[in-house]
């Protein structure tokens, strides 16, 4: 499987995470030859409940981001699986209010894309533990029960899932792209060339294929868009009004998750798990609207209740108090991600004033008064919007050759995290891939 076979393709798949492992495995079912390209590795974690984004992982690429004025870095898994072999695991669904925005068809789309991609991953509901219990009575009627993709108290991944490699998929580790091939030279160069040939590696070797289909993530496939100068040639918003789900983190006082373990039972969720891992960071979520804001908008709050301190999830981080999360799920604001892969996380005072009250409303119903650290989801999604940047089947508009299938198609985000809704999309999409037999 790794370093496989190189040469020509039907189809090249460009990173083998989420949507990629999907897409790969739906085309060479359906007969194409397949080259998926990872730039990352072959393995990474198996283990349910670890997020391996630590200092010292070797299984991420590290972006560097703006949150305001703080400096930061954002992980992003790099390896086969991509972020879904180093996220948090839980794959909740859109709901319809979520895709209202998407247009005509998407509810249909998406409830059969998902359906497919269920199937697939399966992923299982986990015992609630002992912090989401104590969050959960204070919020009656607010829990919601968040399924995990994992098996036998092991993560699933969807190179596991869909295993491309046992479809025919040739798989290439350590295989980055820095680069799409374009017929007669740069799009939007003299002569104006519009087709996209195939890829460039790093190490210069060049590729050629039929249909090129972009599953870097968000950050990985803008800075391949824009490497292209799609945005310049078509005057597309590659990159532009990027969301992501803001979250503040309200710690816990030691003493009181000690409580709260007696009271409701430790070990129920917090301890290792039967394979020796952890139990899943976040097993259910408390779902909160605040009151009607200007023009009508309503924020929605997830609240997070993490099973364990984040240190005993992050291999090599150090020692932090144990945190719940309070995110904004339907923010205002948008961001940015350039062509070298650095990214402006959006920062909008509404936001900022709604999570801020949000959070101070959990602490007070929890009875805490924790110290607030300001954080982000890593759901980075939209850079390159189906509907703007690309037709309803994910081909980049005013080009041929080359589609887009990962987080950064989707028109907006949905009200939970996107891990299922990428790969629900990633089927809908390789579903037009090959009843339009793109290659
Ligand atoms: C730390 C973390 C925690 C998260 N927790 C959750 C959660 O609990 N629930 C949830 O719903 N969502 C979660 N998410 C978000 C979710 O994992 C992502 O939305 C999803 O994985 C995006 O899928 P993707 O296919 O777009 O990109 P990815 O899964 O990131 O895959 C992109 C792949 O492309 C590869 N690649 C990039 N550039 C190149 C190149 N030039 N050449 C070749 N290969 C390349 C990368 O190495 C990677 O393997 C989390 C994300 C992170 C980072």
């Amino acid at each position: 499987m790794t370093g496989g076979p190189g040469g020509d393709a039907d189809v090249v798949v460009v990173g083998a995470g989420a949507a990629g492992c999907v897409v790969a495995r739906r085309l060479a079912d359906a007969g194409a030859d397949v080259l998926l390209l990872e730039a990352g590795t072959a393995a990474a974690t198996p283990l349910a409940g670890l997020l391996d984004i630590g200092p010292g992982s070797r299984v991420v690429a590290r972006h560097p981001a703006t949150l305001g004025d703080t400096a930061l870095e954002l992980p992003r898994g790099r390896a086969v699986g991509g972020s879904g072999a180093v996220n948090g695991g839980y794959c909740a669904p859109a709901r319809p209010a979520d895709l209202e925005a998407w247009g005509q068809g998407w509810p249909r789309r998406y409830a059969v894309g998902l359906a497919r991609a269920a199937e697939r991953l399966r992923p299982r509901l986990a015992p609630m533990g002992p912090v989401a219990a104590w969050v959960a009575a204070a919020f009656p009627g607010r829990v919601a029960a968040v399924p995990q993709a994992r098996s036998d108290g092991r993560r699933v991944t969807a190179f596991d899932a869909w295993d491309p490699a046992g479809a025919g998929v040739r798989v290439r580790t350590g295989a980055a792209v820095r680069e799409l091939s374009w017929a007669g030279g740069a799009v939007g160069g003299t002569g104006g060339a519009r087709r996209c040939v195939g890829v460039v590696l790093d190490d210069d070797e060049a590729i050629a294929a039929r249909q090129v289909v972009l599953c870097a993530g968000t950050i990985g496939t803008t800075v391949l868009l824009l490497g292209s100068g799609i945005d310049r040639a078509g005057g597309h918003p590659v990159g532009h009004r990027v969301q992501e789900h803001p979250e503040l983190l309200l710690d816990v006082p030691a003493g009181l998750t000690a409580v709260a373990d007696a009271g409701l039972g430790a070990g129920a969720g917090a301890g290792p798990d039967a394979a020796g891992g952890l139990p899943p960071l976040l097993s259910h979520v408390v779902r909160l609207d605040l009151p009607v804001r200007e023009r009508g908008w309503v924020p929605e709050i997830e609240v997070r209740p993490y099973a364990v301190p984040m240190h005993r999830a992050i291999p090599g981080l150090g020692e932090v108090p144990h945190r719940i999360g309070v995110a904004l799920m339907n923010p205002l604001g948008r961001g940015r991600v350039h062509a070298d892969g650095s990214v402006d996380l959006p920062d909008d005072p509404g936001d900022a004033t709604a999570l801020a009250e949000a959070t101070a409303f959990v602490a007070e119903r929890l009875g805490i008064d924790g110290t607030v650290t300001r954080s982000t989801s890593h759901h980075l999604s939209g850079a390159a919007r189906v509907g703007e940047v690309l037709d309803d089947s994910g081909r980049v508009l005013g080009v041929e050759g080359v589609r887009v299938a990962d987080a950064s198609v989707l028109p907006s985000l949905p009200l939970c995290g996107p891990y299922y809704t990428v790969l629900a999309v990633a089927e809908d999409l390789a579903a037009r891939m090959v009843a339009e037999r793109a290659w």
